[in-house]
């Protein structure tokens, strides 16, 4: 009944289309670790939440914020210590090329500031994103999103190229083809924009294609996406808001591909739940950008700000949390692939670190994505107390992010309840 009431008075509040996860809704009151707890007392293991990265409350993480919320909150335009330090930290994780930064509040600002520091750096307008992703809600990233509609229409200088997935590949396109028939696409998307007058300005990609939903790509396909871009004189935005920050097993999505992307935005698990977004490129590039046009952000990146988020750096490094998705991330895969061995639902299994997908299909030979049993598990593993979600072009990919504090014992959790549920799932039961 209360959950009831509150969904009514959220309605009325915020109006219809605010929508909550799962069909009963959690209302939740506090979080531990790798646990979230809710006005009952009922405990939920969270595999889901990938913003509070080194895990909910983590006791340096709240002292951080509380001591520096103490001290002083302002706007960004005075020098203060942490912001340096933050900087200087947080740079000395990416290649040495990229070199400066850029803070926000949000995963979009950065990559509304990234596409604009793209259009200045190329004189291009032209974008290239993929038919299945999500970059942010600005009016202009919304431009990419493929799961909502463009905020006032699709814009003429979008080319919109088909994701790499070598799970569902095109029909008639063998697996040694797989890499020359997605490149082919960006080639073809470049042409278009140097024929429409707009040339291109930037390629944005998500490395690990999490909104896709986790796709295995095609060797090579990354590398040679990036040359393409650079030869027409274009950017390669990495948009690294659910990849970044050790979520994959190294501190980038990119790292595995070897590219050192011209631009990087950062977001979700940067500070830890404190809003703190931004971006990351080479000199060249946003100092003229900045010398141009005004960049200025009330609250992107202020003194509390910039303590959450050194404090998440620290508590990564400190607690080994990147070997540590590593490590685990191992362990459930090889549990899911065993799953896969008993549940004829699971089509495909895939990811890495802690982030994991399984592929739900009614059809095993046909690879039929199947969105409603998708979201059947969804909702019983939720009823059995763990938390999931949903990912994908089709939806009905369950998607595995849990705090990089997982440890093999909420592994072990997650695939009993996972089998469990999938058994019953199955049986209709
Ligand atoms: N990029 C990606 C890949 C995302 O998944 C999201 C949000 N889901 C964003 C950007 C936007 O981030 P925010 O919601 O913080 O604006």
């Amino acid at each position: 009944m209360n959950t009831l009431s509150m969904q009514q008075r959220r309605e009325r509040l915020f109006g219809p289309a605010n929508p909550l996860f799962y069909e009963e809704p959690l209302h939740l009151v506090r979080g531990e670790g790798v646990w979230l707890f809710d006005a009952d007392g009922g405990r939920f293991l969270d595999c889901y939440n990938n913003v509070p990265c080194v895990g909910h409350a983590h006791p340096r993480y709240v002292e951080a914020v509380c001591e520096q919320t103490r001290l002083l909150n302002t706007h960004t335009r005075y020098l203060h210590e942490t912001i340096l330090e933050y900087a200087e930290r947080l740079l000395g994780k990416f290649d040495g090329s990229l070199d400066r930064l850029a803070l926000a509040c949000t995963g979009s600002e950065a990559n509304d500031l990234a596409m604009r520091m793209a259009r200045h750096h190329t004189g291009a307008e032209g974008f290239i994103c993929t038919d299945a992703t999500y970059h942010g809600n600005t009016t202009a990233v919304s431009q990419f999103s493929a799961i909502y509609e463009p905020v006032g229409g699709p814009s003429p200088n979008v080319r919109r190229v088909p994701h790499p997935d070598a799970y569902r590949a095109p029909d008639g396109v063998a697996p040694e083809q797989l890499a020359d028939h997605y490149v082919e696409q960006v080639e073809r998307a470049i042409r278009s924009l140097a024929e429409s007058g707009d040339g291109l300005a930037a390629m944005i990609v998500c490395p690990i294609f999490a909104n896709e939903g986790l796709p295995d790509t095609p060797a090579g396909y990354l590398q040679r996406v990036y040359a393409l871009v650079c030869e027409a004189g274009g950017l390669l935005i990495a948009d690294e808001v659910q990849a970044g920050f050790g979520r994959t097993g190294s501190w980038w999505g990119h790292e595995p591909s070897s590219i050192v992307p011209d631009i990087v935005t950062l977001g979700k698990p940067m500070a830890g739940g404190y809003p703190v977004a931004g971006l990351v490129t080479r000199g060249e590039i946003l100092d003229a950008y900045r010398l141009r046009e005004m960049y200025f952000n009330t609250f992107g990146g202020n003194p509390v700000a910039c303590a959450a988020a050194l404090a998440v750096l620290e508590i990564l490094e400190r607690e080994d949390l990147i070997g540590n998705a590593t490590r685990v991330g191992q362990v459930i895969e090889r549990g899911l692939e065993e799953l896969q061995g008993q549940h004829e639902c699971i089509g495909d299994v895939r990811g890495s670190g802690l982030f994991l997908g399984l592929d739900v299909v009614s059809d095993r030979n046909r690879r039929t994505p199947d969105e409603q049993t998708a979201a059947q598990i969804v909702n019983d593993v939720r009823r059995r107390g763990v938390l999931i979600s949903k990912a994908g072009q089709h939806n009905n990919v369950l998607k595995i992010r849990p705090p990089l504090c997982f440890s093999e014992s909420n592994a072990s959790m997650l695939l009993e309840v996972l089998d469990a549920s999938l058994a019953s799932v199955a049986s209709g039961a």
